[in-house]
């Protein structure tokens, strides 16, 4: 029996048009682009989403043999607060405030940030471009929107006029005349189009920007939304294949970004065609974001006892195009399946290496043409080989990712495989391979005693589950009695204990703190 003679069709969902598309490279390379930080601050633990999902993204690309490079941008000028098109750069309010200087709050985030995307196992991006070294190519860029026509300067600053932009808007599939005359709040004097936005903003009279070059608009700073444009042609052509981002890009920058660089081309082509936009990661059921004061991060989360896998899989437990809920309660789920996975993994290593479908099809013994393709079986093949129930679920695996990176489908097929006995040891390590090419869980090397240095009530010794269960019950009968004092001291001895004794009205509980 041979599952499937080809592999599945990668299928994404594109928001432009908003529909699950076949993919189709335009290049031998596939050029990959995510916005990246603005580091001005620590990243929390939602604006570590964009990242993770542009990791599987590239882990998916390279299953299907499809060679891609990526650049991802650091942000250290330019975003000013609030998303605006005038005011205070973020970058330079953080340093008054820091008492450093803009090179040092730049460098310092962006260093914690690329250890904790490390510590996330997200493979290095090809370039991370940082967004001052390219001004000069960003004054340049904006000269010739200018000889164009497509802008108008105000004392404020150069202003990209979306009037001259045909499709403007198409990607956040807005209401062209509503949203020019709409509810952006920031109000620009002389502006023309609530939608226009600034490419240039130029130094207030009387103020100095810490960050400042000269332009033909005066001294300033360049506009946010220019940098991305400007950087992804530089490093990967004028038209590349995929832009990622958080969904909140899909309504202004992505918008912006797209008009600039369509009017800048002006060769009648969309300017990338697949875009996709990863949901946001809800805390109480809010949008993680610091203006909310919320900047829970994964040191907070290592701090707290979770392994930054842990975190990795809590993600990919949940579709990219999904909001998740961050809850702790899904977090110590998301620790245990790890841990039980490193448990059931570890007598299977080590495992074979496998990047692509055409690797693992080809330790399975299903020959293989160059494209990954199967061309049938070789009875010759032996290794892993015969294990058409291996086989199979390499095929789901394909089909999971292949299907727009259905990352929970691919967790319950590795699941479902680890619990089969119909499967032999040496396909089982093909099959995990695998599926950790794709879900970059360190499964090859990940220790169970690695995983939790946090202990549950599962890791107990029944002597010592005994006694916080008599303790319990003791300050149950004290309570009962009236006991306070008596009580309230054995609550202070479960507390040194590290158990947390919750009453509800159907008796206490407890866990391990
Ligand atoms: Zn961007």
């Amino acid at each position: 029996m041979l599952a499937r003679v080809t592999g599945h069709q990668l299928r994404l969902f594109n928001s432009l048009g908003r529909r699950i598309e076949n993919f189709a490279p335009s290049a031998d390379v596939v050029g990959l682009y995510s916005c990246g930080p603005t580091v001005y601050s620590y990243q929390h633990l939602g604006n570590m989403r964009p990242y993770v999902f542009a990791d599987t993204l590239r882990r998916a690309l390279r299953w299907k043999g499809i060679p891609a490079r990526q650049v991802v941008n650091i942000t250290d000028v330019g975003h000013a607060v609030a998303d605006s098109d005038t005011g205070e750069d973020k970058l330079e309010v953080a340093a008054a405030k820091e008492r450093r200087s803009v090179e040092e709050i730049a460098e310092f985030y962006t260093q914690d940030w690329l250890q904790a995307l490390a510590a996330l196992n997200v493979q290095p991006a090809d370039v991370y471009p940082r967004a001052s070294a390219y001004v000069d190519q960003m004054i340049e860029f904006a000269k010739v929107l200018e000889d164009k026509g497509c802008t108008y300067q105000l004392p404020s600053g150069l202003y990209f006029d979306t009037s001259k932009s045909p499709g403007y808007g198409t990607l956040a599939m807005m209401d062209i005349a509503g949203q020019r005359e709409g509810t952006r709040v920031e109000i620009v004097e002389g502006r023309k189009h609530k939608s226009d936005f600034a490419l240039w903003r130029a130094e207030e009279p009387g103020a100095r920007r810490v960050m400042r070059w000269n332009s033909p608009w005066g001294w300033g700073a360049p506009g946010w939304h220019l940098e991305c444009s400007v950087m992804s042609m530089t490093l990967l052509g004028d038209h590349f294949d995929i832009h990622t981002g958080g969904i909140d890009h899909r309504e202004l920058h992505h918008v912006n970004e797209i008009a600039q660089s369509e009017a800048y081309l002006e060769d009648g082509r969309p300017w990338v065609p697949y875009w996709l936009h990863n949901e946001f990661i809800l805390l109480d059921a809010q949008k993680i974001a610091k203006s909310a004061g919320h900047t829970l991060r994964l040191a907070d989360l290592v701090e707290m006892g979770y392994h930054p896998m842990a975190y990795r899989l809590f993600l990919l437990g949940g579709h990219y195009r999904s909001q998740l809920d961050f809850t702790t309660a899904a977090m110590d789920a998301a620790q245990v399946t790890l841990r039980r996975l490193a448990i059931r993994v570890a007598p299977l290593r080590p495992l074979p290496q496998v990047e692509t479908l055409a690797a693992a099809r080809s330790l399975l013994g299903v020959p293989v043409d160059a494209t990954g393709a199967a061309v049938g079986r070789d009875a010759s093949a032996r290794a892993a080989a015969d294990d058409n129930t291996a086989i199979a679920y390499v095929d789901a695996i394909d089909a999971a990712i292949a299907g727009d990176l259905a990352t929970p489908k691919l967790l319950a097929t590795l699941q479902d495989a680890l619990r089969d006995p119909n499967v032999t040891p040496d396909g089982l390590k093909v099959v995990v391979a695998a599926a950790d090419a794709l879900l970059g869980l360190r499964l090859s090397e990940l220790k169970p005693a690695e995983v939790d240095q946090r202990r549950t009530a599962d890791d107990l010794a029944p002597e010592e589950r005994e006694e916080i269960e008599r303790l319990i019950a003791e300050r149950t009968q004290a309570r009962m009695e009236k006991n306070w004092p008596r009580a309230d001291e054995i609550r202070a001895e479960l507390d040194a204990l590290g158990v947390q004794v919750t009453d509800t009205p159907t008796g206490p509980t407890w866990q391990l703190r």
